[in-house]
């Protein structure tokens, strides 16, 4: 065991503070990584405040972080995928059971016995696992995915997680090569999903509630840009799309995006609002539209992903702060005022 510095929470309305936590030695199979960045999710911010309470209690203290990138700098004996020096990037699933038909089918995101990257039971050390907001961490090979070397470090930490939830439910919705697309919500998944759709070949349309995002939607990709807010370019577009990504990560009128689809058209939900969603069971017969669900992604998926952002040059927009300014970057991201991520360098950790 050894210590590592780290940022870490005590309850729910604590800020987030220096601390110092215990890591594992590496064993056989393990991959001990100095972390470079780690981005910063709101799915950090809905578990940190506790709004996910009914679902997934948080359990303090509570170091968050599941956009992870780093360097290798120990291997277990039994390692055969990485070495020391080797880029590693690490998302929001630390282990699963292997065995679960969803893991057989590389669902690993589905298995009922996952070890989530912090606040899940340590199976090793006893407590509950710690994320990114730390200089160290040790994980499963399995679990530590390879990062394309051309990219920019800082723009890749998101793609851990907004990178992937984004990827899958959008190959998964099959070839959206010239269909319509829509994004809802330019945050952090958002603005990767009008990336992945664009390098997919959608025409692709982002609703935004942000006037000041409108320019920077097309920047990255849009078609269109349609203000969320205005009933008149919501109507305009009305029953014509084959498919919607919903990111939204508060209370909304999922409707309004519901009836923006044509026969057959599927919206699927990756945004995790804290309360549920009124559906009207009108809106999806009437074209015979579904609603779905989808959550980041399994770890040959994840590393698929990766390595089409190799090939394609995508990364995510990032602003990257030093640890020091954590809290404030929680309190602006809690008004989706981040262009599109906060990216933590993790050296600043290097000052406490
Ligand atoms: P984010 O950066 O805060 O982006 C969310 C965007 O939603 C905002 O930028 C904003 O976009 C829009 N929005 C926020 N509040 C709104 C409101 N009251 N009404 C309408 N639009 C609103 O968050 P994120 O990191 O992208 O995460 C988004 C959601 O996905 C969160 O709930 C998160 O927990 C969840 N998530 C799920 C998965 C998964 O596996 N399913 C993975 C990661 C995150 P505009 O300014 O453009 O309107
Ligand atoms: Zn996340």
């Amino acid at each position: 065991m050894y210590k590592a510095k780290a940022y870490s929470s005590a309850s729910a309305t604590s800020p987030l503070a220096s601390d110092t936590i215990s890591r594992r030695d590496p064993t056989e199979r393990d991959v001990q990584i100095e972390i470079l960045f780690c981005g910063i999710c709101h799915s950090d911010l809905h578990y940190l405040r506790d709004e996910w309470h009914s679902i997934m209690p948080a359990v303090y203290p509570c170091v968050p972080g599941h956009e992870i990138v780093g360097r290798v700098v120990k291997v277990g004996s039994a390692v055969t995928t990485f070495k020391p020096g080797d880029l590693a990037g690490v998302g929001c699933l630390v282990d699963s059971d292997q065995t679960c038909p969803n893991c057989r089918d590389g669902l690993e995101q589905l298995c009922p016995n996952q070890t989530l990257t912090y606040g899940s039971p340590d199976k090793h050390l006893g407590g509950v696992t710690y994320g990114g907001y730390s200089e160290s961490i040790v994980v499963d090979e399995r679990f530590v995915l390879h990062v394309p070397p051309t990219l920019d470090l800082a723009g890749v930490a998101p793609l851990l997680c907004a990178g992937i939830t984004t990827y899958s439910p959008m190959r998964r919705w099959g070839n959206i090569k010239g269909k319509k697309v829509g994004v809802v919500g330019l945050g952090g998944l958002g603005h990767m999903g009008v990336k992945f759709a664009k390098a997919f070949g959608a025409r692709v349309v982002v609703f935004t509630t942000s006037p000041g995002k409108k320019e920077d939607a097309l920047r990255l990709g849009a078609d269109e840009v349609i203000l969320s807010t205005h009933a008149e370019e919501m109507r305009t577009h009305a029953g014509s799309f084959d498919f919607i990504l919903d990111t939204i990560a508060a209370d909304h009128d999922i409707n309004a995006y519901i009836n923006m689809l044509g026969r057959d058209g599927n919206i699927t939900l990756v945004g995790a609002p804290e309360k549920p969603l009124a559906v009207s069971a009108f809106a999806l017969l009437l074209g015979r539209r579904s609603l779905s669900g989808s959550i980041i992604g399994g770890i040959a998926e994840t590393q698929e992903m990766l390595d089409f952002c190799g090939q394609h040059n995508i990364t995510a927009e990032v602003e990257v702060i030093p640890i020091q300014r954590i809290n404030e970057a929680y309190e602006r991201l809690a008004k989706s005022d981040v262009k599109y991520r906060f990216s933590i360098d993790m050296g600043s950790l290097k000052a406490e």
